[in-house]
């Protein structure tokens, strides 16, 4: 199975009113525990795809701000109230995608895990690394090298 998606790749939410499309790799993949992402999901974690901004981009609909309406902002369907994306506070360059939203998300396993300190007893999400909270600072040129070099040594398989 690969762990990186088709190119480009599109996508929307239950509704099918918003639609998206992807034109880079993701720069890596996550899986969020805490009891925010809890309750915005309505599942035990979210998902992510850190996307880079220049390869995302709403093909259709206008999504709407919603969760918490503070300086990250969290982008839903404006009628199913799909969680689609977030862009977080002071990091124009990335977005950080609910990767199910794609057609074909069969390539998005997380390959961290964040906030295990929030984790459900039952949660298990397969993630390489494990971090009680984010992972420090200095950690994340590291795990964004040894996301790319997996992603890419499953291409060629
Ligand atoms: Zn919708
Ligand atoms: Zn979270």
């Amino acid at each position: 199975m690969s762990s990186k998606p088709d190119l480009p790749s599109e996508g929307g939410c239950r509704c099918g009113r918003v639609r998206l499309k992807i034109s880079k790799a993701p720069i890596m993949t996550m899986a969020c525990h805490c009891t925010g992402c809890q309750r915005m999901s309505s599942s035990a974690y979210s998902l992510s795809a850190l996307m880079p901004t220049d390869g995302f981009e709403i093909t259709q609909g206008e999504p709407v701000i919603g969760g918490l309406q503070g300086e990250t902002r969290h982008y839903f369907c404006d009628y199913c109230l799909s969680w689609m994306f977030t862009r977080p506070a002071g990091m124009d360059w990335l977005v950080n995608m609910r990767p199910t939203m794609l057609d074909d998300a069969s390539w998005c396993a997380p390959f961290i895990e964040t906030f295990t300190s929030e984790k459900l007893a039952f949660a298990e999400t397969g993630a390489r690394h494990s971090y009680k909270t984010f992972p420090p600072m200095e950690a994340y040129e590291g795990l964004i090298a040894e996301y790319q070099a997996l992603a890419q040594s499953s291409s060629n398989n």
